[in-house]
This record gives C-alpha cells, structure tokens and sequence, in this order.
C-alpha cells in the first residue's frame, strides 16, 4: 500500500511538472517555413542536437551555444574559433573563423596581408594591387549584444551549421573566396539574465501579449551586461571586458563588412540600411554607396518571400560609440534591427501572430543575403578601402593639416587610461622633450591664440595618420552637423519637444577626461619621439614620517579608501605643499605613523597598497612646510573617516546609472560596498552605513523613507544623488535650501546676490586709495545696479518655458570650479561637463555651489554688468558655456551660473548633489573624479567627526 502511494505520487508530480515545464512555444506550429533548408552531411550534429527544443522555435543558452561550437570545431575542418575574452561574470566570448580548411591554415598570412593594406605609407600601389587580388573576402558577422534581443544568436548557430555542413556548391564556393568571422554572441551575460527571466515567468499558454513580464523581462532587463552596461554604446570608450577583447580581434583582422544584428520594438517590422543624417563627417562616404547595394539585395529578398522591412528612417551615425566605429577604419557597418518576439511570438495590430522562429529567419536570411553580396563586390570595395587608406595619409586630405595635443599633466593615471584607449584604435601617440612654439591653436573652449607654446612633455597625436579618421572622431572638439539637420532639430524642438538624436552630441575623449587640449592647425612631426607612460617611482621607506601620494592622480584616492578600508588612519592636505623638498598638490593623501602607532609594518601596507595601483609614493622625512605652507600639524592636515558606502538601486532607478555607480567602486576603487534594494530605507538598519549613494532614477520611496533616509543625514550621514534622484530632492520643500531653477523667479535678487559675492570674492583688484579715504564715499555702485535690464518674475517664467524646450542633448558644456573646495580636488579650474535634460539647481547662502555652468572669461572692454535670466555676468567678463555639442543659445542662457554640484550640511551630515550622471558609461572620467571625492573624502572632511569618550 505504501508502494502504490509512493507511485502515484511519482506519477503525479510527474504530470504536474509536465504541464508546467513543457515548452509553451508554438512557434513551430506558427510558422511552417523550414530555416536550414540545405543538404547537411550527416557527420555534423545539427543544432538541436544541443538544444532541449527544435532549433529555431527558443532562445539557446549561452552554454548551448558554446557547447555545440566545442562539439562542431572537432566534426569538420571548415571551423575555428578563438575565445577573445570572457565577460565579468566568466562565459567565454568567441569568434569563429569558417572558410575552406586552406583558408584556416593561412590565417596568419592573410591577415597580415591585410594590416599592410592599411598602410598607405610603407605599400604601394603595385602591391596593393597584388594583396586585393589575392585577398578573400572578410565578413565579420556579430549578434545580439543586447542580451534581451536573442533572435540573432540563434540565427548565428544555424549560419555556422549551414556554412560548415552544407554539401551545396554556392556554399562551398562562397567559403573558397571568403572568410566569415562570426561572433555569435555579443553578450552572455545579459542574455543568461533574460533567458532566466524567460524561464522564470513561462506558464502554460503561450503568451502574445507584448507587455507580460516573460516579453519583458525584470529590472535591470538583460540589454546590458554584468554591470548594467549598455556594449553598444562602448565601441570607443572601451570600458568593458567584453568591448576590449572584440575591439583588439576586429581591428585586427579590419574585415569588410560588420554586420551588427538586434531587435527593436515588438510591434516593429524589421530595418537595415545605411544610417540616415546625422552622419559622423568622418565616415568614407564610400560606405554609404555600398551600404545601399547590400541594403537592395537584401530588400529584394525580404520582397521575394513576402517580409516587411524598412531603411534608414530613426537609424543616424554620429555618436562614434557604436559598433559603426568600425566605419572610421574603412569597415562597412550593417545594421539589423529585427522586431523583438521573445519566444511565444507577438500578437499584432493587425491580428496576426509573428512567431519568434519567424524572427530568427528574418536575421538568418539577413546574413546568407548580405555573404553574398561582399562575395559579388568584394574586390571594389577593397579598391575604395585602399583609396581611403592612401587619402588618410596624403598630404591633400582634411586631416594633413592638423594634430592634437594633450597638455601635460600630473593626472598620470587618467592620461595612461586616454592613451591606451587611443592605443587600442591603432592611433600612434607622440611626445615632445621641448616646448614647440605655433600658431592659431584652438583651445578647448574655442578660444584661438595666435602665439602659443606646446610645453615640454604634451602628448602629440597628429590627425595624419592611416587611423586619421578615428582620430578626429573622438579628438576633434566638436563633430559637424549639416545645417539641415540642425534645422530640422530645432523645428521639432519647438513643435513637440522631441528630438531626431539618438544619442550624446558631443564625446571628445579629452572633455570627457577632464584633460587639457588644444588643436593646432599644422602637421606635428618634427622633434618628436613615440609617447611612454612616465614611470612610477616606488619610494617608501621604512623611518620615514610621512608617506604621500599626489592629489592630482585619480589613483591617489583608490589609495586613501584601500588603506582606509584596513582600517588606517589616513589624511589629506587640503593645500599645496612643500615638504622635504617635494612638491604636492592639493588634496595630496598622507599617512603617518605617528597617527597608527599600533599599525605594525605600516610601511609595507602602504607599499603593497601603492603598488598594486602602481602609483608613485613620496617617503617624506619631515612635517615642516615652509612659510605659509601646511605644516603636518596644522589644520591643512585633515583627518579622513572610513567610508561605509551603500548605492541604493533596484526598481525605480535608471539601471545605467546604478551600474556605472556600482562598477566605478569596485574598478576605480576596489572597496567594499553594498547594493541595497532602496526599499530598506524604511525598515533596514541605516546606521551600518555613513555614505548613502542615490543614483540616477525615481524609485519607490514613501515619506516615511524619506524621513528615515534625511534623519540619517542628520545624524552624520552623507548622501549623494544623481540627476533625477537629485530633481526628486530638490522638489521637496523640507530637504535642504537647494532648489530648482522654476521654483525660484519670486527670489531671483537674493540669488544674484549671492551668486555677486561668490564671483566678487575671487577679486583681485581693490583700489587701495578708496579704500584709505577717511570721509565717506557716495557714489559706490554695487554689482546688482550696474546692469542695463532685469526682468520680473512673469518675464523669467515665459522666458524659462521657451528655453527648457531646447535643453542640450547629451553636449559638453564648461564648468568652473570652486577650487578651494575639497570636491574638487584633483581637477582643473575648467571641468568639462556633460549635460542634458538635467535638473537646473540654485543655491543661496546656505549650501555651496562647488561647480557653476559657465567659464568666465576676462575681457576689459566690457564696462558694465550684463543680465542673463535671474542673473549678471560681471563687468570685465565674457561668459562661455558650449564646449561641445548641441547646445541652443537659449540653453545656454537658461543654465549659466546654475550649480552642477552642490553641496551643504545638514544636521552632523550633509547632501552632496550632481546635476547630471557624474560617472556617465564609465568615460566622463573628469566628474567622475569629483564622485570619487564625495564617496571616499565625505565623511571625513564633510561631516562632524565623532569621538568616542
Ligand atoms: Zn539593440
């Protein structure tokens, strides 16, 4: 009896799992068109073989795919593949090599065949004729890196089914003249996450409707990788394991064709094509004329069998991000953007069911389409690839005349970061040993001086180069938009407020590092030698009394916090110093034994630490600063408190901002930190944390939070927001004085007010005759009666609505600094940033406005004070406040002399708000510097220091 139960037991768990586990999926019996349609040799597993599903019907694992490439790679000779990296969360990424098995064993020499092709300074035309008629075709074909769009890496396991196993002759001949390099999943991270999703809210009905979480997936979605990463976006920053190991092997073997395949929209159909304007103007136009025969072939094709497509439309190209930065090196890029069925299939406006195989097809139909239109033209494009080659390094192109320097720096980690960012684009980096007088050189904010000096020790990168493009694309100060464009952005702007961007408008690597450049109008070439990273020096010794790091390398706060973070006591002196014959700048790291007297061999922890961030260290062997400089018991040497940090995240929260947030610790500083659901606001015990981090977002947080949350502060705690989490605290009336710049057009003289004496305090000039005048003076002007106009509070609201429709989009705009603050150390005076549809804040007396929109820029022609809104450009100075980008006049004058970073006690604790994103896709490393400041040097120099009787 017990027997009999225990069986039926079995069997009805059997069944229940049955009916719950059983794919869902109809989309075999959907669609009835058959994807691998050729003749297969039978000694080469077909895909399903892997797959617990019929091939085409689901979404493959990434360990599905990689297992059946391990089993195919030892079924034939047509296949080899490399693994080029592995993501953060250790799935390998590959790229897989299928030709004739000639083909594979010359690997090598074709692709240096290839590299010579592209220099147009060591071959010539004889021998690149040569090469182009020996050379195969080569197509690199690369799906999915949003792991949310999976229909083309299931497309990618059947084209290498069908390339390698097929008997039919096209085939054959197609892989005697080509080599097809096929990355089949650009990211498995993410799309381990959606596939989880997937399995997680399968049921058992298939489910159409688009907006269902098994369609949409969980916060943070599976587009981005282990860090919330967007990889499309990462093709020139190049901050990601995943976009560092495809760059090196793609810009490496410079294949013909890059074809890109993602999804978009459910209820979309499906696009290819050239971009449409804006175009970057440092694309071959060569690309676009072939673009449009692939697009045509394709076309037709999708014609044939009754498919609908489009071209062109929302696709643009100037944001160099993309995987289209291969375009700059003379690669075609193809896009694909298939309409997104996950796995049940979609139900349409229209009535009808898409069904997911349907999608794979459509990608799958794409590729073989796209193969054999490079197999029918290859040869003319590598004609007009060596024409643009040998334009790239004439003396008649638009580049021969131009080179770009970064002035020197004591940032070294930051300019090590840029130059192996530009190394990793085959860019050639130089230096001068002496300075070089020129002249009319461009500066950052677009001033030109006529006479200028290039100082010793400036890195050089002359635009003429065989990667001249790419060279401008991320070097020059600002890409260059058709006036048509221009125009038809405006118009939209102020119709509807939308915009025909499709991302930032301004990425020049130097704004976004935060480092000095110029342009110079000539060919830099004489004088120089090849660009090495200055070396370390490595100096600690045992007896010393101080050991210091330099403030102005990023790497010395990586420093502070690890050392911290074991719990030794460290400082920062918050002024220039001379101590022991070194110079150090402010916002130097010290420690002293003196301060640790139970740290035993401190000097090794300091060393082992330096070491690790292969960062110089100065072993100082007195506290003694000459005259008015910091002595090591003077008040310049600030004590610093472990920081105890939290990021809040989850639903709410822009999953970008809260991964940047997340990967800046743990790669800038590599400390210990928590992710919290901010929900535990309410209910969790705050008191473990003396940092809270609110990235970018608008979460789900009720009053009683909220309370929690600034009664925290109160208490000593230091909170820092981002963008829309620092609009949600300024639009509450009882967390701090900050405000918005809309709430604020009944006060606006008391703001200028404030604004006068912060510009006026920085006066140099005083008129000490005035000053020492014994009867009283009555015609002194203060700084608010000097100005022709002001406007009243119903004319700054009118003007203020008409400007927000013209909000800068994603554009670099210039910030001057607060340079005594301890925020900014390890920054310039100028700190470019980038802006867009950001809060616009406005402080008073009561909080501090570190960095304030807009350089001011002395120029003594101008007599009288100048309004702009609610406030005054002093006389003696010009204002600038475009750097890069898009930016409309009107916005300009809507966010000069607003705050970008603010910051102000409350209670023991204090707020610390950025406008915009400070750590935005990991590039803008300049205010990324300044989030690294208010995380690690907070509550040290920012709270009230508790002492413990
Ligand atoms: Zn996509």
């Amino acid at each position: 009896m017990h027997r009999n139960i225990l069986i039926i037991l079995i069997l009805s768990i059997n069944i229940h799992s049955n009916t719950l586990m059983e794919a869902t999926s109809l989309s075999k019996d959907l669609y009835q068109e058959i994807i691998l349609d050729g003749n297969y040799k039978d000694t080469i597993d077909r895909p399903d073989k892997f797959l617990d599903f019929d091939y085409g019907t689901r979404v493959a694992t990434p360990e599905q795919i990689t297992s059946a490439l391990l089993a195919w790679s030892k079924q034939t000779d047509r296949l080899k593949f490399v693994e080029y990296a592995r993501t953060h969360e250790n799935r390998p990424l590959h790229a897989v090599f299928i030709s004739t098995p000639e083909n594979l064993n010359n690997l090598d020499q074709i692709q240096e065949k290839v590299t010579k092709l592209s220099d147009a300074r060591t071959t010539n035309d004889r021998t690149a004729k040569t090469i182009i008629d020996e050379l195969p075709a080569i197509a690199w074909m690369a799906y999915s890196i949003h792991g949310n769009e999976t229909s083309g890496a299931d497309a990618a396991l059947g084209i290498i089914y069908h390339l390698i196993a097929s008997k039919d002759k096209d085939v054959e001949d197609m892989l005697g003249e080509m080599i097809v390099i096929i990355d089949p999943l650009m990211n498995p991270d993410g799309r381990a996450r959606f596939a989880k999703n997937l399995e997680q809210y399968r049921g058992t009905a298939p489910n159409y409707d688009d907006q269902s979480l098994i369609h949409t997936g969980d916060w943070p979605y599976g587009r981005t990788n282990h860090y919330y990463f967007d990889l499309n976006r990462d093709w020139v920053y190049l901050t990601q394991p995943e976009t560092q190991g495809r760059v090196k092997l793609i810009n490496k073997w410079r294949p013909q064709i890059l074809v890109d395949a993602h999804e978009m929209g459910p209820q979309d159909t499906f696009m290819t094509g050239p971009a449409r304007e804006p175009i970057n103007k440092n694309v071959d136009y060569d690309l676009v004329k072939w673009g449009n025969v692939f697009a045509q072939d394709q076309g037709n094709e999708f014609d044939r069998r009754n498919w609908r497509f489009y071209t062109g439309e929302w696709h643009e190209d100037l944001y160099p991000g993309y995987s289209f930065y291969v375009q700059f090196r003379g690669t075609l890029g193809i896009l694909y953007e298939q309409s997104r069925m996950a796995e049940d299939g979609v139900r349409r406006p229209e009535g009808t069911i898409q069904s997911y195989k349907e999608s794979v097809h459509h990608q799958f139909i794409s590729t073989l389409v796209n193969l054999k239109t490079l197999q029918k033209i290859s040869k003319d494009m590598y004609k007009d690839y060596w024409d643009g080659r040998k334009y790239n390094v004439s003396n008649n192109s638009k580049y021969s005349n131009r080179s770009y320097v970064i002035l020197p720096t004591k940032n070294k980690g930051r300019l090590n970061v840029l130059a192996n960012k530009l190394i990793a684009q085959d860019i050639e980096l130089y230096q001068n040993d002496k300075p070089i007088n020129v002249a009319n050189v461009i500066k950052q904010n677009g001033l030109v001086e006529n006479e200028y000096i290039i100082p010793a020790g400036s890195m050089i990168i002359p635009n003429k180069q065989p990667e001249a493009p790419t060279i401008a694309a991320i070097l020059e100060f600002d890409a260059e938009i058709d006036d048509a464009v221009l125009i038809e952005e405006k118009q939209k702007r102020i119709k509807s407020g939308s915009s025909i961007m499709y991302d930032t408008t301004a990425f020049n690597f130097t704004m976004m590092f935060g480092l000095p450049a110029v342009t110079v109008p000539q060919n830099l070439s004489k004088n120089l030698t090849k660009w090495k990273p200055s070396e370390e020096v490595l100096d600690v010794k045992k007896d010393s009394v101080i050991w210091a790091v330099d403030g102005m390398d990023d790497r010395s706060v990586a420093f502070a916090a690890r050392l911290l973070e074991q719990d030794i006591q460290v400082r920062i002196i918050d002024k220039e110093s001379s101590l022991s014959g070194q110079t150090l700048s402010r916002g130097s790291v010290a420690v002293l034994p003196m301060d640790n007297p139970k740290a035993s061999d401190l000097y090794v922890t300091v060393k082992s630490v330096a070491s690790d961030l292969n960062l110089s260290v100065a072993s100082l062997d007195s506290g003694f600063g000459p005259e008015e400089l910091p002595d090591w018991g003077g008040r310049h040497f600030r004590l610093l408190k472990k920081p105890q940090i939290a990021i809040l995240s989850h639903s709410g929260f822009s999953s970008y901002d809260v991964g940047v947030t997340w990967w800046s610790l743990d790669h800038h500083l590599g400390i210990r930190h928590s992710q919290l659901n901010s929900s535990f606001t309410a209910y969790g015990d705050l008191r473990r944390y003396n940092t809270i981090i609110l990235p970018s977002g608008n979460p789900d947080m009720n009053d009683y939070a909220k309370k929690m949350l600034i009664d925290w502060v109160k208490q000593g705690g230091t909170l820092i927001s981002n963008n829309s989490s620092t609009r949600s605290i300024i639009s509450s009336d009882d967390i701090g004085s900050v405000k918005n710049l809309n709430t604020t057009f009944e006060e606006t003289e008391s703001y200028n007010i404030d604004l006068m004496r912060e510009i006026y305090s920085l006066d140099d000039i005083v008129d000490i005759t005035d000053a020492n005048i014994n009867k009283i003076n009555l015609d002194i002007t203060y700084p608010w009666e000097s100005s022709d106009i002001s406007y009243d509070s119903k004319q700054l609201e009118m003007r203020d609505k008409w400007q927000s429709l013209l909000m800068p989009s994603g554009s670099i705009v210039a910030a001057r600094t607060d340079s005594d603050h301890w925020l900014t150390f390890g920054s310039e005076d100028i700190v470019p940033v980038l802006y867009g549809n950001n809060p616009i804040l406005m402080t008073d007396g009561n909080s501090e406005a570190v960095l304030r929109i807009g350089e001011l820029i002395p120029n003594e022609d101008i007599q009288t004070n100048r309004t702009i809104n609610w406030s005054q450009i002093p006389a003696g100075y010009d204002m600038n406040v475009r750097m890069s980008g898009l930016v409309w006049p009107e916005a300009s004058q809507r966010i000069a002399n607003s705050a970008y970073l603010t910051r102000e006690k409350i209670g023991k604790g204090q707020i610390i708000m950025f406008a915009g994103e400070p750590n935005f896709r990991a590039a803008a490393r300049g205010t990324n510097r300044l989030f690294l400041n208010a995380v690690i040097y907070g509550p040290g120099l920012g709270t009230d220091m508790l002492v413990t009787p």
